[in-house]
């Protein structure tokens, strides 16, 4: 409709210039999927298009004779002059600092011209120049990225560890295995700048000496899928990917494994298998993937998120990135803010940024200006931050020492009115459900758990039950073979901390 209208506006050739590009991220505002935001340069403003009238009157005005229509207008809020600040005045955006999306909504996705236009390129440009591995990886180490994925492993150490392998035969995956309920991080990345994260990964081969790449991305994902695909085929064709990339004289290349949608694959040893063909099923480690991997080769494992950061590391160097974080941890995260928050949407702020600046000045508060009683991070790998720890610092370290996990980037917001038992039980039936059944503490302990949650939710539990559940879940947390079945009693185990009176009205109440 917008393409049908400018053409009959009659407007001067070459005056306005459409591009369709992906998701902004302000999930919130597009009104059961009827509102379309559209972005105005270089005037910079941005209009939420919800009518075929509000399409007339943005065209009429402002196309036409380049008046803002303030009506359509998103709400202003004063501008902080973050890097990358390319999205208007509006609040959601402005406290945010998009590194990994920062051209989320701003280039066409499927158009390799419009990346190279917006420096795309430039940053695997450099690194075959320098023709010189080891000065790539030093970039990443000195920008002290975390694997994004959740581990929080340095991904420079990673790629040095995969690098001085003695085996030459190398191989390199990205993780888009994104499985955790409320979170979608990677497939926001994949479908809104799929050539960054390609070229993330090919500066990353080079860097470790790999051969051949994989993605790994879960078929719930076709748009994600076919945007990837089309880069793929596109820098084979420019010269990107394949034989001698840029004339450098070095051959790498790439190819999509498609994922199920077992949870458990995202975990690196299960993946590997499910790429070898095998079912996904984790393994005892070590030898860790990076020594013996793929096919028993040396691999490389990085997440979406950690790819989209590269060529800003390299474009404006290791340091530049560190300084956008905390001491240990460099550069931004990623999260999927959900929830009982008013504006949900991707959020991308610097580590260190406190979890209340999340909700309250980028989410704009709890629903219906309800008091905020916890923030979930980590998805059902991760716990319950109550509302009095709310200005503490989103860093792997502050979130693990509260008892939950960075993870990939889920982050859901409860209000008063939520229930911490039925939200553990929740997250619980979802770990159970997606144990892989091969080791016992996880495959009997979530079940066990899981039925004494069942029991306090429909008033059958004594008040022993609590210190049987808390036993179980320490002794999960402590023998489970992989990360799935560690980190499934989380979200019990902290919502005990912080909210047992609830468990025990649950009991005492229903008795
Ligand atoms: Fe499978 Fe759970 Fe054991 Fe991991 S911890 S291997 S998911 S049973």
């Amino acid at each position: 409709a917008f393409d049908r209208k400018l053409k009959e506006a009659g407007l001067p050739e070459g005056r306005v210039k459409t591009s369709h590009v992906r998701c902004f991220g302000a999930c919130s505002d597009e009104t059961e999927g009827k509102c379309t935001h559209v972005l105005v340069n270089p005037d910079q403003v941005f209009y939420r298009i919800a009518t075929e009238q509000d399409l007339d009157d943005m065209l009429e005005m402002h196309a036409r004779k380049g008046e803002v229509v303030e009506r359509l207008r998103a709400p202003e809020k004063p501008i902080t002059q973050d890097f990358y600040q390319t999205y208007g005045d509006i609040h959601f955006f402005n406290h945010q600092n998009r590194i990994a999306m920062r051209n989320s909504g701003i280039v066409d996705p499927e158009s390799l011209v419009e990346y190279v236009r917006h420096g795309g390129f430039q940053a695997l440009a450099t690194s075959l120049g320098k023709n010189d591995p080891q000065w790539v990886i030093n970039e990443v180490l000195k920008a002290r990225l975390r694997g994004r994925g959740g581990g929080g492993f340095l991904t420079g150490k990673k790629w040095q560890m995969a690098h001085d392998q003695e085996e030459k035969t190398r191989y390199l995956i990205c993780n888009g295995d994104e499985g955790d309920p409320g979170a979608f991080m990677d497939r926001g990345m994949l479908e809104s700048d799929p050539y960054n994260i390609v070229e993330g990964m090919i500066i990353a081969a080079f860097a470790i000496g790999a051969q051949h790449g994989f993605y790994y991305i879960r078929a719930e994902y076709p748009l994600a899928i076919k945007r990837i695909q089309k880069a793929l085929d596109a820098c084979r064709e420019a010269g990107l990917l394949g034989k001698n990339i840029m004339e450098s004289g070095w051959d790498f290349d790439l190819e999509i494994r498609l994922g199920a949608g077992a949870f458990v694959c995202g975990e690196e040893t299960a993946l590997i298998r499910s790429i070898e063909g095998k079912r996904g099923q984790p393994k005892v480690r070590p030898p860790y993937p990076v020594v013996r991997g793929l096919w028993g080769k040396p691999t490389c494992i990085n997440n979406v998120e950690t790819f989209a950061n590269i060529s800003a590391i390299i474009n404006y160097g290791g340091e530049w990135f560190a300084n956008q974080g905390t001491a240990e941890s460099g550069g931004t995260k990623v999260f999927a803010l959900a929830g009982n928050v008013k504006e949900t949407g991707l959020v991308e702020v610097p580590l260190g940024t406190p979890l209340s600046k999340v909700v309250f000045n980028i989410g704009g508060g709890v629903k219906d200006d309800k008091a905020l009683k916890a923030i979930q991070t980590g998805g059902p790998a991760g716990g319950f931050i109550p509302a009095a720890q709310a200005d503490m610092e989103v860093d792997f370290g502050p979130l693990a020492k509260a008892g939950s996990i960075m993870g990939s980037g889920g982050m859901i917001v409860l209000s008063e009115d939520d229930c911490m038992v039925d939200l553990s039980k929740f997250y619980l039936s979802f770990t159970q459900e997606e144990s892989c059944g091969k080791c016992t503490p996880c495959r009997e302990g979530t079940t066990r758990m899981l039925e004494i949650l069942e029991k306090i939710t429909s008033g059958r539990a004594e008040l022993g039950d609590l210190d049987k559940l808390e036993r179980l879940a320490r002794l999960c947390q402590q023998t489970a073979l992989c990360g799935l079945g560690r980190a499934a009693p989380n979200p019990i185990l902290s919502s005990l901390k912080g909210f047992r009176d609830e468990f025990v009205e649950h009991i005492v109440d229903k008795k």
